[in-house]
């Protein structure tokens, strides 16, 4: 036996061991896909079949023996091509054009018996060479589009293609040049076993292949994993999971469905357009929730409104579904689909699954996330209502105490002496104590209103200036002297009540935390629609630190002490809330020890119909 007829028996010995592998496929479950790739292996065993019939003489050599040959030639282009349409999609015009070539192809062998005339080889050689371009092309320009695991099987049917457009050029090289026959029928046999490997790879790989060729992308979403729980909502997390599915499936798309507990529905969230499928529902994501297991089907009944969102999802025909669940709990359901069926094989019910379980881990470390968040939350609520309780006691104790101790004071005085003139001083000392009890309150209820957005009632023309001058009048001391600069008059539409509370506010602390005196400016001016307010002092200023909290209930500033600066850290808050239901902002600069200026702007209303429109 030659080298080369050595060769020869091992090419024909590999592709006769692919198409019984291949028709046992088929014939386990005969899907288009397994079928046509049965076919398309059928053609080389049926063409190495009857050339070993002939060789052993079981069959004569000529008439029948070429026909069938020859058609198997021109047939497997053709295969080609079903095959292309399997994993992409075909124009229908092109395949009925590519059939009825390969109709008037075999036709031809039949017209033109065993002594050909050269131009009709020429045209069925045209023929050959030309689907297997166009097969070629296809199939390259698919795999680029292809990500991930497809991607490799396209690449693999790609070069098995060039190979056999490349086989058949030397096929017919080796006519032409009949001196160095063996040569090209070498070649021409090497590269048709190059041929028969790639597309073995690329249409039925084997299940080692394919979890190599899954695990980057596979160790890539796992990887990412661990940090998607994070995300800032669940439908981020949703997002990035069949993002990671689909690459590690080696598809453009998959969904997940969640279980709505109260609906009783599975909710597909896509494009702002949530579809609600029905667990008694035919379609494979609710059989596969409803009985918990992966469900495979290369069927087409199922390119449903589930997978219409995406225009390729159209003509999703494979569909693979897997229920996400947790323990006990069912989370929801992984739906990864392919336009072609033979994209999937069986085995890769088993990753999607895998992939179900690792999203039902991270939507369960959200779920523990979430709920982790919430509890915070309500220990943060009770702090803060304990903090309240407790700065409100602490704040109306003091002058109540002072209050009772007086009152009780005089009660004893009277009842020694009945007839004594009134205590001045003391009721003047009642009066002002119980005043700052009631402006405590107050200060209590507006916090609870800025909490609730009602703070600010109904509005009415006012002069800003005008309250600003009257504050700046009432408020100032000899060691406080209170200026005032910028428009003379800024008339507008304002909760005039609540636009004195803030100014008193802001001048009263500019005051109060200035104990060595200094001069206090106020300025009202309106600029391009924006009214600018603002209260300077010359105190003890505020500390950088302080500064982000400072408009936040309780916060007093670390520079302050309750005994020398009494008050409870809420007036700023009420500031803030005044403002801003008015539509504005509130803002500070501060050099401790150099004095502070509070910063306001509102929106300049100069009609009552600004007030409402805004
Ligand atoms: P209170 O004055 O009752 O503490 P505020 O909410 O009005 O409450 O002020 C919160 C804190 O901001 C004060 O405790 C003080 O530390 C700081 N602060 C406010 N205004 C001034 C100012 N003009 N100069 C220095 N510090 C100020």
């Amino acid at each position: 036996m030659t080298a080369d007829q050595l060769l020869t028996y091992i090419s024909w010995a590999i592709f006769i061991a692919i198409f019984l592998a291949v028709l046992v496929q088929a014939i386990r479950r005969p899907i288009r896909a397994h079928i046509d790739i049965a076919l398309l292996f059928g053609a080389p065993a049926l063409i190495i079949a009857l050339v070993t019939a002939t060789q052993i003489g079981w069959l004569a050599p000529g008439g029948l023996v070429v026909y069938l040959l020859s058609s198997a030639i021109l047939a497997m282009p053709y295969l080609l091509v079903r095959l292309i349409d399997d994993i992409t999609v075909i124009s229908l015009n092109l395949r009925r054009g590519i059939e009825f070539l390969l109709i008037i192809a075999i036709g031809s062998i039949w017209v033109f018996p065993l002594e050909r005339p050269a131009w009709v080889n020429t045209l069925l050689l045209l023929y050959v060479l030309g689907v297997l371009i166009y097969v070629v092309i296809a199939s390259v320009r698919a795999t680029i589009r292809a990500r991930g695991v497809t991607r490799r099987r396209l690449a693999a049917m790609s070069l098995g293609s060039l190979f056999l457009m490349i086989n058949i050029g030397a096929g017919s090289l080796g006519g032409a040049f009949p001196a160095q026959l063996a040569i090209w029928r070498g070649v021409a046999e090497v590269l048709g076993l190059a041929a028969g490997a790639s597309y073995l790879i690329g249409f039925a790989p084997p299940r080692w292949l394919r979890r190599a060729w899954q695990e980057p992308e596979l160790r890539a979403f796992l990887s990412r994993a661990a940090t998607l729980p994070q995300l800032p909502t669940t439908a981020a997390i949703i997002q990035a999971l069949q993002q990671g599915a689909a690459s590690s499936v080696g598809i453009s798309q998959a969904r997940i469905g969640l279980w709505n507990e109260s609906t009783q529905m599975l909710v597909f969230d896509q494009a702002d357009r949530p579809f609600n499928m029905n667990t008694d529902d035919d379609m494979p994501a609710a059989r596969a929730f409803r009985l918990q297991q992966a469900i495979f089907s290369p069927d087409t009944r199922y390119s449903s409104t589930i997978y219409e969102v995406s225009s390729q999802a159209r003509v999703a025909s494979a569909v693979l579904a897997a229920p996400i669940t947790a323990g006990a709990r069912r989370l929801g359901v992984l739906v990864a689909y392919a336009p072609r069926a033979p994209i999937f094989a069986d085995d890769d019910l088993a990753l999607i699954q895998l992939l179900a379980d690792q999203a039902a881990v991270i939507l369960e470390s959200r779920a523990l996330i979430d709920t982790a968040a919430r509890m915070h939350a309500r220990e943060e609520a009770a702090r803060l209502k304990e903090d309240f309780l407790s700065a409100a006691a602490h704040d109306l104790k003091t002058p109540l105490t002072t209050l009772i101790a007086r009152a009780q004071l005089m009660e004893r005085r009277a009842h020694r002496d009945p007839d004594a003139p009134a205590d001045q001083v003391s009721i003047r000392m009642l009066v002002t104590e119980a005043q700052r009890l009631k402006r405590l309150i107050l200060d209590l209820l507006d916090a609870t209103r800025v909490e609730q957005g009602q703070l600010v009632g109904p509005r009415e023309e006012v002069d800003l200036v005008a309250i600003a001058q009257e504050i700046c009048v009432r408020l100032a001391t000899p060691r406080h002297p209170c200026t005032i600069d910028g428009d003379k008059t800024v008339v507008g539409y304002y909760d005039q009540q609540r636009i004195a509370q803030l100014l008193d506010n802001l001048v009263e602390n500019a005051i109060k935390y200035s104990p060595d005196g200094g001069p206090i400016h106020v300025s009202v001016r309106c600029e391009a629609s924006v009214v600018h307010l603002s209260v300077t002092d010359h105190g003890i200023g505020i500390l950088a630190a302080d500064i982000p909290r400072l408009f936040t209930r309780f916060h007093r500033g670390a520079n302050v002490d309750d005994r020398r600066f009494p008050g409870m850290g809420l007036g700023l808050f009420i500031c803030k809330g005044i403002v801003e239901q008015h539509g504005g902002q509130i803002s500070l600069q501060s050099e401790p020890g150099q004095g502070s200026t509070f910063y306001v702007r509102l929106p300049y209303m100069p009609s009552e119909v600004a007030t409402y429109a805004a």
